[in-house]
């Protein structure tokens, strides 16, 4: 089966991909190719990280990979956090990096008197196939809701209500997620790309 490297040790995104892919290659995260570096991000937009991350597999270690790379754009912070939405509560003074309650906390404070909540998820995702470099982009439309809503899920998911269904991604299950979500869609479009001209019985 051909084998392609997703350049992330995130095992929820491995499994995401390997579902969508459904048996036509072998995905691999980094650690099964044995590499524990920290890939540099220096980029100031999305495509430019997960085009950094993909170029530093497909330079170090001569493998057909992917990478991904995602944000959330609130309209009434001028597309903010974007890039930053991992650290935006660190930023300003909430808790540590990477840290989901003290991101959301941050954001509902930053939306006190907003008058629109609107904002969105993107991905977007950078493929290096036999040298050749390609973008992928999935997007979700929503809305940052009040307060948190549901359990699953994981990040901003409980204050984030993609318009389509009034709840929000932690109020879903997920397979109802993948299914319309940025990394979902990108994932999708991918999928499509890396599979056409391909027979499932043949590979
Ligand atoms: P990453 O580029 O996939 O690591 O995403 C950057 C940050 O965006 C994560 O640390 C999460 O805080 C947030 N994020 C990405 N995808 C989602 C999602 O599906 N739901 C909620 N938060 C997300």
């Amino acid at each position: 089966m051909t084998q392609i490297i997703m350049a992330t040790n995130n095992e929820h995104k491995l499994r995401e991909i390997r579902q969508i892919l459904d048996g036509r290659f072998e995905v691999l995260g980094l650690s099964n190719i044995g590499c524990h570096e920290d890939i540099p991000e220096t980029s100031d937009t999305l495509e430019g990280n997960a085009l950094q991350k993909a170029r530093y597999i497909a330079e170090h270690y001569g493998m057909d990979c992917f990478a991904d790379d995602t944000g959330l754009e609130v309209d009434a912070l001028d597309g903010a956090p974007g890039i930053y939405t991992a650290r935006f509560g660190a930023m300003n003074g909430y808790g540590e990096s990477h840290d989901a309650e003290a991101n959301i906390r941050c954001l509902l404070d930053k939306l006190k008197d907003a008058t629109t909540r609107r904002a969105r998820f993107r991905t977007a995702i950078a493929l290096i196939k036999n040298g050749e470099e390609r973008l992928f982009e999935g997007i979700v439309e929503g809305e940052i809701l009040h307060e948190k809503m549901g359990t699953d899920g994981f990040g901003y998911d409980p204050i984030f209500a993609p318009v389509e269904t009034g709840l929000s991604f932690a109020q879903m299950g997920p397979e109802e997620k993948n299914r319309i979500s940025h990394r979902g869609r990108a994932t999708q479009k991918l999928a499509e790309f890396l599979t056409s001209g391909y027979e499932k019985d043949t590979l």
